[in-house]
């Protein structure tokens, strides 16, 4: 009898979570989410959005995380969809801070990397107001990276002062978001230190400024 009442409950619990599915997703992001998902755990309260299929999500533009993998459609077959296998050099990252600062799961560490040589207009900073193209630089990068795996390369210095990584960011394609939102007029080449892209990005920059892109429109 117990266990006929353990059973029911959990096909009840079952049930429930089938009919009332719900998927969470940010104002601030274009992914939706199991709210079990550990890239849910990062959405702040007043930027959570609730969507109760994934048709209502992606009515509203969002597409699904690729880490907790919601299903594209509410008819809640089994997701088909592959299931791909990284090496051990890649790793989540699961927030963005803004268009140079990503949050990066290393073997269940936030680390917060900040992108070598690019320098994105201000959104954050708490004693600066938002910057020009700011929130469109933070977008960029939300929508390139966030909920993707990365892969990080590191320059001279591991750290700055403020202690976190400092690195070149590659998406698995090979995007390679630092070279990526100067080319696109995202952000600038940030030549005060050097670095060993330094020519590349300086040459990207002024592409960028040439042909009007992002920032540079006219
Ligand atoms: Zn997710």
């Amino acid at each position: 009898m117990r266990k006929l009442v353990t059973a029911s409950a959990v096909f009840l619990a079952f049930l429930s979570f089938a009919i009332s599915a719900e998927f969470w997703g940010s104002t601030e992001s274009n992914k939706y989410h199991y709210p079990t998902c550990r890239c849910a755990e990062n959405i702040k309260p007043e930027n959570l959005t609730v969507f109760n299929s994934p048709e209502e999500a992606q009515q509203a533009g969002y597409v699904p995380c690729k880490v907790c993998n919601p299903p594209a459609s509410g008819n809640n077959t089994q997701n088909t969809s592959q299931v791909l296998i990284y090496s051990k050099n890649y790793h989540l990252c699961c927030r963005v801070v803004d268009g140079d600062t990503i949050v990066v799961d290393i073997d269940g560490v936030c680390e917060k990397v900040r992108l070598v040589g690019v320098d994105t207009p201000e959104t954050v900073h708490p004693n600066k107001p938002v910057e020009h193209y700011g929130k469109e630089a933070s977008a960029f990068t939300r929508n390139m990276v966030e909920g993707e795996m990365v892969r990080l390369e590191y320059d001279t210095q591991r750290r700055d002062r403020y202690g976190r990584l400092l690195a070149y960011v590659y998406l698995p394609d090979g995007t390679f978001l630092n070279a990526e939102i100067i080319k696109q007029g995202y952000g600038f080449a940030y030549t005060r230190f050097p670095f060993k892209y330094m020519d590349q990005f300086r040459q990207y920059e002024r592409s960028a400024r040439e042909s009007g892109a992002g920032l540079w429109a006219k």
